[in-house]
């Protein structure tokens, strides 16, 4: 593929304003202008859409998603060394850029994005990737405000995201969360070679979609029932929720599970019946 720009390079874009990376800040950037449009198409088409990238850094995937055609392109930075680079390329697409300095946790991405449908797309930093997915899945308003969320991680939190029960190794709250929201999918691998500086640990990048009509239930008790359930993961549920209700092997009955279930063998669909029985049984109290 010829270059995706006329931008100068990403390794001189360092060079030139001193990015060395910083471990605090989960940096770890991607140079190679290749993979980042593998990484911005595998999240679809992205002619005239709209995307949100968390922690933009130099900049390597910002430049594929405004080369493959976005409309707009909102980022938000936390390390401020890196706006001068972003300027730069703000600059080669004049009004489709708009960078924002922060925390992309304190930040509101919704009120940001306004009313039109947008995804977001991002290399995370590995120290607060998993705090932002949660906090995206387990959004008050559901559908949510983003169309769909491609973001790169540790691959083993990638399969923590994607586990099923079938995977009771990587199967835990985080994928019930998901799971219950959302179709999952790790999409390809990423070497740590591919990185600077390498990480020690191959990444993956994985795609999640809301589903429009999630089994319904109330986010805290799914959030509790898990805690209690996978707190102690190899017990029986019988045990493990106790910490939850006097009357456990009622709250098991109630969700039509047998007594001897465990956190590690029931699918999405128990969790949330287990959620809705536990609500049931407060409100009748
Ligand atoms: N997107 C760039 C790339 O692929 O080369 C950089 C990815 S690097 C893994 C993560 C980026 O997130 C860094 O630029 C870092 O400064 C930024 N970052 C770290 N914590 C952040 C936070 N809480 N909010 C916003 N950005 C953050």
């Amino acid at each position: 593929m010829s270059a995706i720009d006329d931008l100068p390079p990403l390794r001189e874009v360092v060079r030139k304003y001193d990015l060395m990376a910083r471990k605090a800040l989960g940096q770890n950037f991607l140079f190679d202008l290749n993979l980042t449009a593998r990484i911005a198409r595998a999240s679809g088409p992205l002619e005239g859409a709209t995307v949100v990238e968390i922690g933009p850094g130099p900049g390597g995937l910002t430049r594929a998603l405004l080369a493959l055609g976005t409309k707009r392109v909102i980022a938000v930075e936390r390390d401020a060394r890196c706006l001068p680079a972003l300027a730069e390329i703000a600059a080669r697409y004049p009004g489709r850029l708009t960078v924002i300095e922060g925390d992309a946790l304190c930040v509101d991405l919704a009120a940001l994005v306004g009313n039109e449908p947008a995804r977001i797309v991002a290399n995370l930093p590995y120290n607060v990737g998993t705090a932002l997915l949660t906090g995206w899945i387990a959004a008050e308003a559901w559908p949510p405000w983003w169309e769909s969320l491609t973001l790169m991680f540790q691959r083993e939190v990638a399969e923590r995201i994607v586990a099923d029960e079938n995977k009771p190794k990587d199967y835990g709250r985080l994928a019930v969360l998901c799971g219950w929201r959302t179709r999952a999918s790790i999409l390809f691998d990423v070497a740590p070679s591919a990185f600077v500086p390498p990480p020690k640990v191959t990444s993956s990048v994985v795609n999640l979609v809301p589903r429009r009509e999630p089994l319904p239930c109330r986010l805290g008790a799914l959030e509790a029932v898990t805690q209690a359930a996978f707190g102690q993961r190899r017990k029986m549920l019988r045990q493990s929720l106790k910490s939850l209700t006097q009357a456990p092997l009622a709250l098991i009955e109630a969700a039509g599970l047998p007594p001897t279930a465990r956190a590690e063998d029931i699918p999405v669909q128990d969790y949330v019946a287990l959620a809705r029985a536990w609500d049931a049984m407060r409100e009748s109290r």
